[in-house]
């Protein structure tokens, strides 16, 4: 797999012992199909057309004008990811060849092959975490129109990282004007249980985006016929040669850079992109963690201009601002990150924090919890006290099992830096106590409960 990465270290102590690291994902591009594979997709496309005419189920009426469409790739419902793809290629107009390309918007966003493949959809790849996302189902290639369905094809290998594997996962819809979209790349045995011949609106699901055929990582391959079996780019631009140049086909066409936050996460280790071809990526993901933890948080962007802020900001259980920093992306990619490595003593809340990023207007933010192993258990038990958390009011609740009234009984209350806050005698009977202490909110505490026979440790939480 020829997936390029670049990790640019940027190790360094800045506020609050963050620190830093940036790098991209540039997918390597493949031909998606073979002139004979296209051509032994297209037969089979008419050989289903004759036979839904020939049940009834296909009509020759077509509409004049041809569909607007919406956004072919969504994310599951279910997703934490904030968008999941970026665009590594569009049409090459350039029909000329090897590396003579030009896209629409009169770009080079888009490749040829030594072959004389020159482009012909949209690849609009996963990120980040393409190989998690297609275990994982998050990312759907959906109806981008109101059509039926005139083929599908299934049952091929999905995890394929190079060239020479010229069967994919597709379906393939035309819609009211006599216009075909080819949806290829799938994922084996995700495509929509709807039969051929069956009617799908814009939107509905068709697959999950994965990489079957030729395909050097999970995306999709768009791919538009209109109602001429041409070849469409259902971009409007000026170096669009086959339409219009104000003919687009989407309902909103986006812009050719495109700045997305396709998420923000929160990691116990650096993320592992390449784990090889087929193999999934080691996320690292981790949303509760316990105190003395590092925390790495990751923001993931497509598309980020040069110079574009990015605002990142740790918020604490009690909504006070931990760390606030804002700097500028330092070059252009069709994907990227950048993250940041906070150490335990950072935390000085437990609960539930955030991190936040924001570019623009559009503000991404990610919830996790820090020191879950003092709030893990409400009680904190011995063979002598039990120990309520939280305090709640200021008032520490013990329980003890044997009355000690007649003996004093020292507590002290540290820090979990170790500096002792509060120390007082106390006469603990047995049963329930009620002590009044003075700790700051959200903060994690030691508790020691000793005299001359015993010295037993809690941990307590406010
Ligand atoms: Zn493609």
């Amino acid at each position: 797999m020829k997936k390029q990465y670049l990790l640019v270290f940027l190790f360094g102590t800045l506020f609050f012992n963050a620190q830093e690291g940036q790098g991209f994902y540039q997918p390597s591009n493949s031909s998606c199909l073979s002139p004979e594979k296209r051509q032994q997709i297209q037969q089979e496309l008419d050989a289903n057309r004759q036979l839904l005419k020939s049940q009834g189920k296909f009509s020759e009426n077509k509409t004049l004008s041809h569909p607007l469409f919406i956004w072919p790739v969504t994310k599951n419902p279910d997703t934490t990811y904030n968008k999941v793809w970026s665009i590594s290629n569009h049409v090459d107009h350039n029909l000329a060849y090897p590396n003579k390309v030009q896209d629409w918007n009169c770009g080079a966003r888009t490749y040829d092959t030594t072959d004389g493949y020159n482009h012909q959809g949209i690849d609009i790849f996963t990120w980040p975490f393409g190989w998690y996302m297609m275990d994982n189902n998050q990312a759907h290639a959906v109806a981008a129109a109101d059509g039926i369905i005139i083929g599908k094809d299934n049952g091929n290998f999905d995890r394929n990282c190079s060239f020479g594997n010229d069967d994919w996962n597709a379906v393939y819809i035309q819609h009211a004007d006599g216009s075909v979209a080819w949806y290829g790349h799938l994922k084996n045995n995700s495509l929509t249980s709807k039969a051929i011949g069956s009617f799908v609106s814009a939107g509905e699901y068709l697959g999950v985006v994965g990489s079957s055929g030729n395909s050097t990582g999970p995306h999709l391959h768009f791919e538009v016929y209109n109602s001429n079996n041409q070849l469409v780019d259902t971009y409007a631009g000026s170096c669009n040669t086959w339409t219009s140049s104000t003919d687009s086909w989407w309902v909103s066409q986006k812009p050719y850079i495109d700045p997305k936050i396709n998420g923000i996460f929160t990691h116990s280790d650096t993320a592992v992109f390449d784990n090889g071809c087929g193999v999934q990526e080691t996320t690292n993901f981790k949303d509760s963690f316990n105190t003395g933890e590092k925390v790495m948080v990751y923001m993931y962007f497509a598309d980020l201009p040069v110079g574009k802020s990015i605002n990142l900001k740790l918020i604490r259980p009690d909504n006070t601002i931990a760390y606030n920093n804002t700097f500028s992306n330092s070059a252009f990619y069709y994907a990227s990150y950048w993250y940041f490595t906070f150490q335990s003593s950072q935390f000085n809340q437990y609960g539930n924090w955030k991190a936040s990023v924001t570019v623009d207007s559009e503000t991404v933010t990610h919830d996790f919890i820090y020191g879950a192993n003092m709030g893990m258990s409400d009680i904190n038990s011995s063979k002598l006290f039990s120990v309520a958390n939280p305090v709640k009011n200021n008032q520490l609740q013990i329980i003890s099992k044997n009355n000690l009234a007649s003996d004093k009984t020292t507590l002290e209350i540290y820090s979990l830096d170790g500096k002792r806050v509060e120390s007082k005698r106390v006469e603990l009977k047995s049963g329930v106590n009620l002590i009044q202490v003075n700790l700051q909110k959200y903060q994690n505490y030691i508790l020691k409960i000793s005299n001359g026979t015993f010295n037993e440790v809690f941990k307590i939480r406010n």
